[in-house]
């Protein structure tokens, strides 16, 4: 009912119980070019008894799209031949429709979009350009001169324009952690500099020769001898403070020099217009 009625708001045809040919939709849009059935589903019902019905939709070129309640066994990642979203009721018992975690969305937007072809499949997921991180900053005492640094990482992953988590240690971007760019440095070196009374000593980071490994690598190292701190020692501190509560931290926005993306199959609905991994 709720879907029919964000039609008739929308001035789109839609039809309940529409039969055909081996299939029969809750709601029909017969719309020439493409036609689309949604399908409610409140009762559980496994992958495979899915996949059957829809493939009924897929030989009759009709777009079938899913709303169930409860997860799907079975069905670890979304997939372009079936779009599938779960809904729940808000607290004014408004549809709301999940795309993954990534937005929740009230049923009247969903079917605005996705009936117009504003949501659509994508395997990837793309970071936008302009990110808002947090840093975390943590101290270590340097091995050599005993002076207290203070290193930092960033604790939250980075969002596509569709709000999909991207965690940069996933992506396939050289060897360097994410710490080591350019642009999170500057807003680490810029917060140090803007709160001179936490007294931060930030490490420094360059390429340093490691006798251990043998070769020259990104690394921190102590601000004031450039010490090298090792990637281990540096794991450690960091395991450390991770679950702390009141480490210093910094919310800040940087612009990425270069964006990059992670497989993350998914229906796409960027906030911005631009479809993870289009130009
Ligand atoms: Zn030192
Ligand atoms: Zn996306």
């Amino acid at each position: 009912m709720q879907i029919i009625s964000a039609c008739e708001i929308l001035g789109i045809d839609a039809r309940q119980e529409y039969k055909g040919k081996g299939w029969r939709a809750d709601v029909f849009i017969p719309n020439d070019t493409r036609p689309i059935a949604f399908e409610i589903q409140l009762s559980p019902q496994s992958l495979s008894k899915t996949l059957q019905r829809q493939s009924k939709y897929i030989q009759d070129e009709i777009l079938g799209c899913w709303f169930f309640e409860n997860p799907i066994p079975k069905l670890i990642e979304e997939r372009p031949d079936l779009p599938v979203f779960y809904v729940e009721d808000d607290d004014n018992s408004t549809l709301m429709v999940n795309l993954g975690t990534r937005r929740k969305i009230n049923l009247l937007t969903f079917l605005e979009n996705f009936i117009t072809n504003n949501i659509q499949f994508r395997p990837i997921a793309k970071t936008n350009s302009t990110q808002t991180i947090k840093l975390v900053f943590y101290e270590m005492t340097c091995w050599k001169c005993k002076e207290l640094n203070h290193l930092f990482y960033v604790a939250t992953p980075f969002h596509s324009s569709c709000n999909a988590d991207i965690k940069p240690e996933e992506a396939l971007w050289e060897s360097n952690s994410i710490e080591y760019r350019p642009e999170i440095i500057k807003l680490a070196t810029d917060f140090a500099d803007n709160r001179p009374e936490l007294n931060l000593k930030l490490v420094q980071i360059k390429e340093r020769f490691s006798h251990k490994v043998g070769k020259s690598y990104m690394s921190f190292g102590c601000y004031k001898c450039d010490s090298i701190f090792g990637d281990f020692y540096v794991m450690d501190a960091k395991m450390g403070v991770m679950y702390e509560i009141d480490s210093i931290s910094h919310i800040g926005q940087v612009e990425l020099m270069e964006t990059f993306e992670l497989d993350i199959p998914h229906w796409c609905f960027p906030e911005d217009g631009h479809f993870c991994g289009d130009h």
